[in-house]
């Protein structure tokens, strides 16, 4: 009874089993990212409304007109895009498998920055194609124009982009988006680009590469009301770009789940809706989180790299991470992420641990409390 050869490789992502050590010991989970308060209560009202009004039967496949109309108004509002299409889906998580999935053939090769996010690499696996990592490298994590040029071979098919970057929490600037930007139009790539870190940015700002020239046309762009939002577990994600590559996103969404999340659906479109200022305000909270983490790290006597977006921060840890992980737990009541599980050239990140600041401040700082003990 043994499982399908491509899921060789594959064991229980990192998430998962830092979340279960953190469950079992009672430690505080700095690990997992996600927030420990709820996101806007105007959200909460909306879902509430929409599961009272009778918005509980399936939706539509591509997604309920009003969400689909808020993603389009947010695209057009934040950043000047004009999506000629957009998919609603199961979270970022279906976005990015369905759009794999629906544009590699076997034999393909998807360019991706390393450090990525661990769905990646199994849904570039399940599509029959080879990932060709980009390193980004700390404690800078800029992306160079010889690993780029690298990394593109004969049978490169798409860049698999994320900005703001889970784990590092860099943020692309221009100059890194345009040497991505023009090594896809040399070589004719389709981009996929994950943005559901879009509205937490702290320095700099976010640039959707879609909107360099020549992009729109071949980039499909995901997010999803988790992270900008604080709802990890509505699932409720989008995809919008040329018509083409929705459709074929579309074509496989419609065989692993068709639709679901209907009153979720609506109320995130009052997410999107939001006024600036609330969301502008989700961030600033985020900054305040950040700086006291670093702070906290520092007294520790770790090395914190800080982080321009998403809410993550990695550290040096002076030690190796996988072993200061392992035990963190134990010594100090904390957990956290070995930076270089998100690695496939793990010696690039071997002392560095991620650490999540999505929590309360008073979670984050009895566990800089716990963690001075270390020192
Ligand atoms: N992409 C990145 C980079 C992430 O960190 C995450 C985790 N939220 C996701 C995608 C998944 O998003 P969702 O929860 O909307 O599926
Ligand atoms: N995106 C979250 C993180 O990086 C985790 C999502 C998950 O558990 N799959 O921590």
């Amino acid at each position: 009874m043994s499982p399908a050869a491509r899921l060789a490789g594959l064991g229980t992502t990192i998430f998962t089993e830092m979340t279960a050590l953190a469950e079992r010991s009672g430690a505080i989970n700095l690990g997992q990212g996600f927030p420990d308060t709820d996101g806007p209560a105007a959200v909460i009202e909306a879902a509430v409304a929409a599961l009272r009004g009778g918005e509980n039967q399936y939706a539509p496949l591509p997604g309920v007109p009003a969400l689909r109309e808020a993603v389009l108004e947010h695209q057009r509002g934040w950043y000047g895009l004009e999506p000629e299409d957009v998919l609603i889906t199961f979270g970022a998580t279906e976005a990015i498998a369905a759009a794999l999935l629906g544009l590699c053939d076997a034999g393909d090769e998807v360019v991706v920055l390393e450090p990525y996010y661990d769905s990646y690499a199994a849904c570039i696996a399940f599509a029959g194609a080879a990932r060709r990592p980009v390193t980004l490298r700390p404690p800078a994590f800029e992306v160079s124009a010889e690993a780029l040029r690298a990394a593109i071979g004969p049978r490169a098919r798409l860049m698999l982009l994320n900005s703001p970057h889970n784990p590092t929490g860099r943020v692309l600037s221009r100059p890194e988006l345009e040497l991505i930007a023009s090594a896809c139009v040399e070589h004719d790539l389709l981009c996929v680009t994950d943005e559901v870190y879009e509205h937490l940015v702290y320095d700099g700002e976010h640039i959707p590469i879609a909107t360099l020239p020549g992009m729109a046309s071949r980039t499909l762009t995901i997010s999803s009301v988790g992270k900008s939002f604080s709802f990890t577990g509505w699932k409720i994600g989008w995809c919008s770009g040329p018509a083409e590559l929705v459709a074929a996103t579309r074509m496989v969404k419609q065989h692993l789940t068709f639709a679901g999340g209907t009153p979720l659906q609506h109320a995130a479109a009052a997410a999107l809706r939001l006024p600036r200022e609330e969301v502008t305000a989700l961030a600033g909270d985020l900054r305040a989180k950040r700086d006291q983490l670093c702070e906290g790290l520092r007294a520790a006597g770790l090395r914190p790299i800080v982080p321009a977006g998403t809410y993550f921060v990695n550290a040096e840890v002076g030690e190796d991470a996988m072993a200061f992980c392992a035990g963190l737990a134990e010594r100090c009541g904390v957990v956290a992420i070995p930076t270089s599980v998100f690695y496939d050239d793990k010696a690039a990140a071997r002392t560095l641990v991620r650490f999540a600041f999505c929590k309360r401040p008073e979670v984050i700082a009895e566990a800089a409390r716990r963690l001075a003990a270390l020192g």
